[in-house]
């Protein structure tokens, strides 16, 4: 039998491996940048046309090439970044692997100019599915200039994956994005069907950051500084306010280089465990810096995904300086970063006393008497809380479950029993100080949106909406037996269309546990004959609605997320609004039941419920 195998020729050769290195134009773009990085370039363009398709063309001020060295770096394993596989372990690099060029050379024809600083004249280059057409000098500028057109020109089953130009656009701004990210001294620009898209000057990492994602994010994030013997750690996590549905903007850098560490990324997260909701995350900007001789680059050829030898140690570190920078700037010191904008305390005018603020209450008041006494004590005021706040319906059965509780003027005559709080125990402005210091303060409204209490340790100050979220949340959450329900008189129809009908169908069982009773006439009205004891009917229709389409929103299939999203829900509906005038004893059980949270700090929304202003710092707010 005759011999069989052959040795591919180079350009085959190339070819199989551009499909490694290059599957679609942004990662052209990824080694056309690094190398214009590796030639410490302080000024580089990107051009594109048609999604990289028709033209990618990068332009750098680095150190330029040789004659030789422009004619070379298309050939396989042509590096002037390693010599040894020793130099592996030392990679200062974003190349290193010699293949970038030849790849892309294979699948594309490519136009290469580049100049030397202390040459007079640039050299050219074409080369066309890794043949070279032409080399002849040029004058250009000093760097290099390499434009790769009609990418995919030969390989027509790749052109044809491509996906619309939207896409392609979409994943080049995302490369670009993490490389000018994290080389936050270099001038960027990125031009697209000569629109330009991103105008980037040298600054440092913050700066870099709002420039690429805009101002806003500036208020967002908290520093992250962290110097150990196995890492350095510096960058920006999000406030646990700005977290969200999905893991868009996370960045992990080591070494300068954007990776993907599905462990380290969950090091982050996991120390937002308990401030965020479920399913919501974290956005961060995180650079990390460690030996060289201890991670690995070199298992992907697209270098995304590395191996660290100190794995597990690393995730403790990073996720330790997580948390620490969460707690250093959470629960009394937050408000200092922005005073002003979250409670707008006039300046009292010369010479004002301030009067002592008087508590006015009907000790007598029982919400449950069916008497009109109830109704002339001092509870609802003029803009009118929501209508259970203290509302003893006449049609209303007495209830004695947890949903009372938030409004229940039982309390006030005796303080409820110490709660089991889950907070950690070693916290020094400890939660269940807290409460012992506002259960029984006296509070004033701010614009009728914020509570504020005086405290030894400063003046708390609370957003009723997102601290009543919270707490109605967790009520539901826990709700382990079944919530009461109150009977309406009359019962209330609600319609949905046949869709919605279907999913409400489904989500009655739930409801049932917090204290709904449900019924159905036909395929799409449903009759409520009971409520939980803080629901209007005249609202029901609308809160339904709401859950309904917050349900779809949440595309949750797993019945404890449903639980999850039904809880937010309701929470987030059935909380008292900004803007309503609340009563002294309303003000203070919200304090109360606060502070008898597991998560007190944050609404189920992921919004802030609280900051304290110490004492020092209340002169400071100008
Ligand atoms: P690698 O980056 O892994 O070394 P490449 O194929 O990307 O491999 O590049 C091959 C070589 O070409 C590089 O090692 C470098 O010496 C040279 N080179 C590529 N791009 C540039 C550039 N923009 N400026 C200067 N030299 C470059
Ligand atoms: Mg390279």
């Amino acid at each position: 039998m005759s011999d069989i195998i052959n040795i591919l020729p180079d350009s085959v050769a190339n070819q199989i491996a551009a499909g490694e290195v290059v599957d679609r134009p942004a990662s052209a773009v990824k080694e056309l940048l690094e190398n214009a990085m590796d030639a410490g370039a302080t000024k580089i363009q990107l051009i594109v046309k048609d999604a990289g398709r028709s033209l990618i063309q990068v332009i750098d001020n680095g150190c330029g090439m040789s004659d030789s060295d422009a004619r070379l770096c298309f050939e396989r394993h042509a590096t002037s970044k390693i010599h040894k596989a020793d130099d592996l372990y030392a990679i200062h690099t974003m190349g290193f692997r010699g293949e970038a060029l030849a790849s892309i050379a294979a699948i594309a024809q490519v136009e290469l100019k580049s100049r030397m600083h202390d040459s007079e004249l640039g050299t050219q280059v074409i080369i066309e599915g890794s043949d070279v057409k032409e080399q002849t000098p040029c004058a250009c500028p000093f760097g290099t200039s390499i434009a790769v057109k009609n990418l995919f020109y030969n390989v027509p089953a790749r052109r044809n994956f491509l996906k619309k130009d939207s896409i392609e656009l979409s994943h080049i701004e995302e490369i670009f994005k993490r490389i000018a990210l994290i080389n936050c001294d270099i001038d960027f620009s990125f031009h697209s069907n000569g629109r330009i898209l991103y105008d980037l000057h040298g600054g440092n990492f913050a700066e870099r950051i709002s420039q690429v994602f805009g101002e806003s994010y500036r208020e967002r994030f908290y520093p992250v500084n962290e110097s150990t013997d196995i890492v350095k750690i510096s960058g920006y996590v999000s406030k646990p306010e700005f977290s969200r549905k999905s893991r868009g903007e996370q960045y992990l850098f080591v070494n300068h280089r954007f990776i993907k560490h599905p462990a380290l990324s969950a090091a982050i997260e996991k120390a937002y465990t308990d401030i965020i909701p479920e399913h919501y995350y974290p956005t961060y900007f995180m650079r990390l810096e460690v030996d060289p001789s201890r991670i690995d680059v070199n298992i992907h050829p697209t270098k995304t995904e590395v191996k660290f030898i100190d794995e597990s140690a690393l995730f403790a570190i990073l996720r330790a300086a997580t948390k620490k920078a969460l707690g250093q700037f959470s629960l009394g010191n937050e408000l200092l970063f922005n005073p002003i904008q979250e409670v707008d305390i006039p300046p009292a005018p010369k010479g004002y006393v301030p009067p002592q603020p008087q508590v006015h209450y009907n000790p007598d008041y029982n919400p449950f008497e069916m008497n009109g006494k109830a109704k002339t004590g001092n509870t609802v005021s003029s803009k009118g809380v929501t209508s259970s706040f203290f509302q003893p319906t006449e049609h209303r059965e007495p209830v004695s479950s947890k949903w009372t509780s938030f409004f229940d003027i039982e309390k006030e005559k005796t303080p409820p029993p110490d709660p089991v709080l889950k907070m950690d125990s070693g916290d020094e402005n400890g939660i269940d100080d807290k409460r012992e210091q506002v259960v029984h303060n006296p509070c004033i409204q701010i614009k009728n949106s914020f509570i504020v209490c005086s405290m030894p340790s400063g003046l708390l100050i609370v957003d009723q909406q997102a601290a009543h979220e919270r707490i109605l949340f967790e009520r539901f959450n826990s709700a382990s037996e079944q919530v009461a329900a109150q009977h309406l008189l009359f019962p209330v129809n609600c319609q949905f269309s046949p869709a919605d009908a279907d999913i409400f169908n489904e989500l009655c069982s739930d409801l049932k546990g917090y204290g709904f009773e449900i019924g159905s006439i036909g395929q799409t009205t449903f009759v409520v004959t009971a409520t939980p004891p803080d629901v209007k009917e005249s609202e029901l229709q609308q809160l339904f609605d709401k859950m309904i389409s917050d349900y779809k929103g949440s595309m949750l299939q797993k019945f404890s997320d449903r639980k999850q999203c039904l809880c937010r829900s309701l929470a987030r509906q059935m909380a008292v609004k900004s803007n309503t005038v609340l009563q002294q004893t309303e003000m203070q059980q919200i304090m109360a039941d606060l502070f008898c949270c597991q998560v007190p700090q944050i609404s189920p929304s992921g919004k802030k419920t609280m900051a304290i202003v110490p004492p020092e710092k209340i002169l400071n707010i100008q």
